[in-house]
């Protein structure tokens, strides 16, 4: 039994994308051995539950990010590490992308507490999944870039749109609730208005929503839903754009396929 003298170990646990059997097998080992489970806002209920033994406690903060909430969440685990063997911080997607892993790590090394991270599927990889398109199609694209036009409060401001223009691929996460914006300041940098996007929301979950556009098309921005959604750029997602707006244009849509009005007629 662990305590102050001897404690436990933290694990950071990537949950994946939503969907509860793209979970690692270890990740599903060590929920079942784990003593206390700290979730975010975008895990699964039906991940949480595989954590039969565990006492399990909602720590999600989506939106605000305020730096005052992850300082609470760091002692958390580090008290939490102090009386219980094995600690589960669950992330949505993969911990080391966009999920303040660094801040939990520095503070659990900091205490002397042991940690260890386990990957998990980020939501940039499931929604290539669930598009069906290649992000580094050969002959098409060489370079990808994970990125977020999104800044925490207490974060100065970052060139996002440079790392976006130097990749054949871009996946954007936190960007749809200012995806015309994004779209217009692509455009001013140089992107190509006719640049194929898909936008993903929900990936891997039953009602994950596929729609196809054009950077001229996003700049009328998209009506959010409270569903997390990846904005993704290229010319690979071109001949499903093409597919998109053939089907869109004899007015179906078919299964999880949609698209805007803006690129109805004009793509
Ligand atoms: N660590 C997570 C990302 C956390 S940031 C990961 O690796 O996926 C939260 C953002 O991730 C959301 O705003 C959205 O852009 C994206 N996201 C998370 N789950 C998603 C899903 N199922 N489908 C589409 N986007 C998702």
């Amino acid at each position: 039994m662990a305590d102050a003298a001897k404690p436990g170990k933290v694990w950071l646990i990537g949950a994946g994308p939503g969907a509860a059997d793209l979970l690692t097998l270890r990740a599903a080992r060590l929920l079942e051995q784990a003593d206390i489970v700290f979730y975010d806002a975008l895990v699964n209920a039906e991940t949480i539950a595989l954590a039969v033994r565990a006492k399990t406690v909602a720590v999600g903060k989506r939106c605000g990010r305020l730096s005052a909430a992850q300082r609470f969440i760091n002692k958390r685990l580090i008290d939490a590490a102090r009386e219980h063997d094995t600690v589960v911080r669950l992330k949505g997607g993969d911990p080391m992308m966009f999920g303040r892993a660094q801040e939990e790590i520095d503070a659990l090394v900091a205490a002397g507490i042991d940690c260890e991270v386990v990957p998990g599927v980020t939501a940039a990889l499931a929604a290539s999944a669930q598009v069906g398109v290649s992000l580094t199609r050969r002959a098409l694209a060489r370079s990808v870039t994970f990125a977020t036009p999104s800044v925490g409060l207490d974060e100065a401001p970052s060139d996002w749109a440079a790392s976006v223009l130097a990749a054949d691929t871009a996946i954007l996460y936190m960007a749809s609730r200012d995806a015309g914006a994004i779209a217009t300041a692509l455009i001013a940098r140089g992107k190509p208005a006719g640049m194929p996007v898909a936008v993903v929301r929900n990936a891997s979950l039953p009602d994950s929503e596929v729609l196809f556009t054009t950077l001229a098309g996003l700049c009328a921005g998209l009506g959010g839903d409270g569903r997390p959604a990846v904005l993704c750029l290229g010319e690979v997602y071109r001949e499903a754009l093409q597919r998109a707006c053939a089907v869109g244009l004899q007015g179906q849509h078919s299964g999880d396929l949609l698209w805007p009005q803006a690129a109805n007629g004009r793509c």
